[in-house]
């Protein structure tokens, strides 16, 4: 394995361990109404940490656990350390909305978690509970403390921007001035069915294009004294499995990040497949073709689950050509 048929290198594999939240993200996921798969739908760990073997020994090196909130489900920390012990598999991470990382930020070092992603769109309180439905704030601060403390790196924070929302940019930026932290603005993405009854309303048009950011951001800076954003690559970078291209704020610990799903798709650069928490892999996030790996799991047919591995990876399209609307949720694919 390795390659896929368009001559890109897979060896990444973004798994959803549960399609549940402890929030309610207003572009990820109705307040009310979802339809939660019964547990035994799920994957269990054991049948993860079954294809994660076999997905190691095909080339796979790099695992980030994600959801839903994949803190909420209960054992997830043995789940890391499965992983990490896995021979073939080189790091494992995780993306979190950092509530629960407080209580679990030792237990995951301890059990080989390398490095985390938190989600965290806003620095205004009330914007957070705005978005997240009923969030606190407090909490995601104090997740991102105890991630530097427990020596997670590296630690970046993801906001999703989206037009209407008119977050605070500079605000969002300047956190990475004093504490080693690597902020990344997120295209908005529209996926599931956003202007349906159940979405956030949010359009295309609510997508704020990255060079558009950029040039946000880097005036806002010049304005408030901070100097201009310098662009950053090579070792500077953060080490990372995807396509942000980095900047810096001048004498920063950190660095500026910005990821363009639309505007500047990075599909000759993909390096992944996602297996959503019911165990369907999905070559791509914006193709709502998916392969049923948990019937092999679930007989213990490793040589069935070998083939539908290759299946998904030679299934892969070659770029999402525009067409981003998905049937499910991010909350359902796994974010
Ligand atoms: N609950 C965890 C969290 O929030 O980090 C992990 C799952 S969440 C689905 C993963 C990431 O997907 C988050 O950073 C979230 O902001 C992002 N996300 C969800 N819906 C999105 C959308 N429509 N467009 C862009 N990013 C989105
Ligand atoms: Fe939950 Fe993450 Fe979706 Fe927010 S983005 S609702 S935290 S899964």
């Amino acid at each position: 394995m390795g390659l896929d048929q368009h001559g890109r290198t897979i060896d990444y594999m973004r798994i959803s361990v549960t399609d549940r939240c402890n929030l309610r993200c207003l572009y990820c996921m109705p307040e009310e109404g979802v339809p939660w798969k019964p547990h035994d739908a799920m994957l269990s760990f054991d049948e993860i940490e079954r294809l994660v073997v076999i997905a190691a020994a095909e080339g796979f090196s790099r695992i980030r656990l994600t959801g839903g909130e994949p803190l909420v489900r209960l054992g997830v920390v043995d789940l890391v350390k499965a992983i990490h012990n896995t021979p073939g598999i080189e790091r494992v991470a995780m993306t979190t909305n950092g509530i629960l990382l407080p209580k679990y930020a030792q237990e995951l070092r301890d059990a080989g978690l390398d490095r985390v992603n938190i989600s965290l769109d806003t620095l205004d309180p009330e914007q957070f509970k705005h978005i997240t439905r009923w969030g606190n704030i407090d909490d995601v601060f104090t997740g991102i403390d105890a991630a530097l403390e427990y020596g997670f790196n590296p630690v970046k924070i993801n906001s999703v921007v989206v037009r209407s929302l008119n977050q605070d940019l500079l605000a969002y930026a300047k956190l990475s001035l004093d504490r080693p932290l690597h902020v990344r603005f997120i295209e908005y993405m529209p996926v599931g069915d956003p202007e349906g009854e159940n979405g956030c309303g949010w359009s295309e048009s609510d997508t704020i294009p990255n060079d558009e950011l950029i040039e946000i951001v880097n005036q806002r800076a010049v304005d408030a004294g901070l100097g201009e954003l310098v662009p950053i690559g090579g070792d500077a970078k953060p080490e990372g499995w995807g396509p942000a291209r980095y900047y810096q704020l001048p004498g920063a610990l950190g660095t500026v990040g910005f990821i363009s799903a639309l505007s500047r798709h990075f599909c000759s650069e993909c390096n992944r497949l996602r297996l959503t928490s019911e165990g369907l892999l999905r070559p791509c996030l914006f193709n709502d073709m998916e392969f049923d790996i948990k019937t092999p799991l679930r007989a213990g047919n490793d040589e069935q689950v070998r083939q539908i591995l290759h299946d998904a990876l030679s299934s892969k399209p070659d770029e999402h050509h525009n067409r981003i609307g998905t049937e499910r949720l991010m909350s359902q694919i796994g974010g």
